[in-house]
C-alpha cells in the first residue's frame, strides 16, 4: 500500500465545486489502495484578502497576529475538504499544520521547518482517514503559530512526504506541469516531462511560480520525486527528480522571469573594507533578501552600491539603509521600483561560452535595455524595465529555441 501526498493550490480550490473535486480525486487515490495525505492551500486569493484586511486596521500589523491571521485561511479551506470527502461516504480528518506535528523556528511570515512529528497523522491513516492537512503554517515551541512564506504550502507537502516517507510528492495546480516558461505569458512554452533538481531549484527562485524553491530544495535534499500536474484534468505533468543524464542536458531549460524588482543604489559611499558588511549584515538580520549586488570601480576612494530586492521590500530595506548610508557619509539613497529581472537557466550552460552572448544579441535585438546582469553556474539574469519583462521572455524563449525538444 503506498502513502501518496498530494497538494492542491488555491487556484484549484477557489470555491465549493473545487473543493468537491479535491475530494473526489483525493478518494479516487484512496479507492486505488493508497494511504492519502492532502496538503491544501487557502480558497482562491483568501491569503491576499486577509493580508489587505489588516493593512486596513494598521500600516504595520505585527507579525505574530499577522501569522496566526493568515493561517485561518488554510483552516477554512482543510476543514471544508475533510467535510467534502466525509460527504461523499469516506472518512477523513483535517489538521492544522500545529495538529500535523510541523514545528517551525520563530521567523514569523518565513518560517523553517525545524522538525516534523508525523505520529498523529500515521494514526489517522491507520484508522482509514484521507488526513487533509492545513498547508502554509507550523507551530513554535512555544506554540505560536507561524507561516512558511507565501506560496509554503508546497513546503509543507513536500516536507511531510519526505518525513511520512512517501513514495512521491504530487503537487496539482492550474497548469498541467512545469513549462520551459510561464505558460501564460509565452503561448509556445513547451510542457517538460522531466527536470532536475538543480535547474527546478534556481527556475523557481528566479520566477517559476509553480514551485516554491525551498519545496524543491527540501526534494533535492531527501531526493523526494515531485509530480506537477493539473488538478482540473488528467494530462501527463512533470516530474522533478534528481539524476537527469547529461546528455539530455546541454540546452537552456527554462526561461524565468520576476516583475516585482527594485533597485537601491548607496551613492558616494567610502570604498574600505568593512562598507559591504555594515549594509548587508543589518538587512539580513531585517530579513530582506538581496539579489543582485554591483559596486562600481571606486574614484578618489568613492564609489556606488548598488543592489536589487523585491519591490515589496523596498520600504523595510530603505528604513534599514538609510540610516547606514547616513552614518558611513554617504551621498544618499536613490530607489528604482519600475524593474523585472529575466534568467536563462540550464546546467548545459556550465563550461560552456557563448551563452551570455547569445542572450544579450537577443535583448538587443528586441531593443530591450540591460540595467545590470548577474550569473551563477548555471544561470544567467539580466535586469531590465518591468515593462519589458514580458518582450524579454519572449525573444528569449525563441533565441534559446525552447518551443523545440
Ligand atoms: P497554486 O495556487 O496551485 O499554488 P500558483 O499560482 O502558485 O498555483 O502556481 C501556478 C502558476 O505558476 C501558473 O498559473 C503559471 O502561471 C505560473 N507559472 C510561472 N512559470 C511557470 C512555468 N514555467 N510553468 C508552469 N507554470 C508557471
Ligand atoms: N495561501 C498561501 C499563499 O497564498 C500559501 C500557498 O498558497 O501556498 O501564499
Ligand atoms: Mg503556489
Amino acid at each position: 500500500m503506498a502513502l501518496i501526498v498530494q497538494k492542491y493550490g488555491g487556484s484549484s480550490a477557489g470555491d465549493a465545486g473545487r473543493i468537491k473535486n479535491i475530494a473526489r480525486r483525493a478518494i479516487a487515490t484512496k479507492e486505488k489502495g493508497n494511504r492519502v495525505v492532502v496538503v491544501i492551500s487557502a480558497m482562491g486569493d483568501t491569503t491576499d484578502e486577509l493580508v489587505s484586511l489588516a493593512h486596513q486596521i494598521t500600516s504595520q500589523p505585527d507579525e505574530r497576529e499577522m501569522d496566526f491571521l493568515l493561517s485561518t485561511g488554510e483552516i477554512v479551506s482543510s476543514t471544508l475538504l475533510a467535510m467534502a470527502v466525509k460527504a461523499l461516504g469516506h472518512k477523513a480528518i483535517s489538521l492544522s499544520g500545529s495538529q500535523a506535528g510541523i514545528q517551525t523556528d520563530n521567523t514569523h511570515s518565513a518560517a523553517r521547518i525545524r522538525a516534523i512529528d508525523p505520529r498523529r497523522i500515521t494514526r489517522e491513516l491507520d484508522k482509514d482517514n484521507v488526513v487533509v492537512v492545513a498547508g502554509f503554517q507550523g507551530v513554535t515551541e512555544d506554540l505560536d503559530i507561524t507561516t512558511l512564506g507565501r506560496g509554503g504550502s508546497d513546503t509543507t507537502a513536500v516536507a511531510l512526504a519526505v518525513s511520512l516517507g512517501a513514495d512521491m510528492c504530487h503537487i496539482y495546480t492550474d497548469v498541467d506541469g512545469v513549462y520551459t516558461a510561464d505558460p501564460r505569458l509565452v503561448p509556445e512554452a513547451r510542457k517538460l516531462k522531466e527536470i532536475d533538481y538543480e535547474e527546478m531549484v534556481e527556475l523557481a527562485t528566479y520566477g517559476f511560480k509553480v514551485m516554491h524553491p525551498r519545496a524543491v530544495e527540501i526534494g533535492q535534499i531527501y531526493s523526494m520525486p515531485i509530480y506537477v500536474a493539473s488538478s482540473f484534468n488528467d494530462n501527463a505533468g512533470t516530474v522533478i527528480r534528481g539524476g537527469i543524464p547529461m546528455e539530455v542536458r546541454n540546452k537552456v531549460r527554462g526561461i524565468a522571469h520576476d516583475s516585482n524588482v527594485a533597485k537601491i543604489t548607496v551613492l558616494g559611499a567610502a570604498d574600505r573594507p568593512g562598507i559591504a558588511s555594515a549594509i548587508f549584515e543589518p538587512l539580513a538580520k531585517a530579513n530582506v533578501s538581496v539579489d543582485t549586488i554591483v559596486q562600481n570601480a571606486s574614484v578618489d576612494g568613492i564609489t556606488d552600491l548598488t543592489f536589487t530586492v523585491a519591490r515589496d521590500d523596498v520600504p523595510k530595506a530603505l528604513k534599514v539603509v538609510e540610516p547606514i548610508a547616513e552614518s558611513i557619509a554617504a551621498k544618499g539613497c536613490v530607489v528604482d521600483s519600475d524593474l523585472g529581472k529575466v534568467s536563462i537557466v540550464g546546467t548545459g550552460m556550465q563550461n560552456t561560452p557563448g551563452y551570455a552572448a547569445r542572450m544579450f544579441t537577443a535583448l538587443s535585438d528586441a531593443g530591450i535595455n540591460i540595467e545590470l546582469i548577474t550569473t551563477s553556474e548555471i544561470r544567467i539574469t539580466c535586469i531590465v524595465n518591468r515593462g519589458k519583462v514580458v518582450d524579454a521572455v519572449r525573444a528569449l524563449h525563441k533565441a534559446f529555441e525552447l518551443d523545440q525538444e
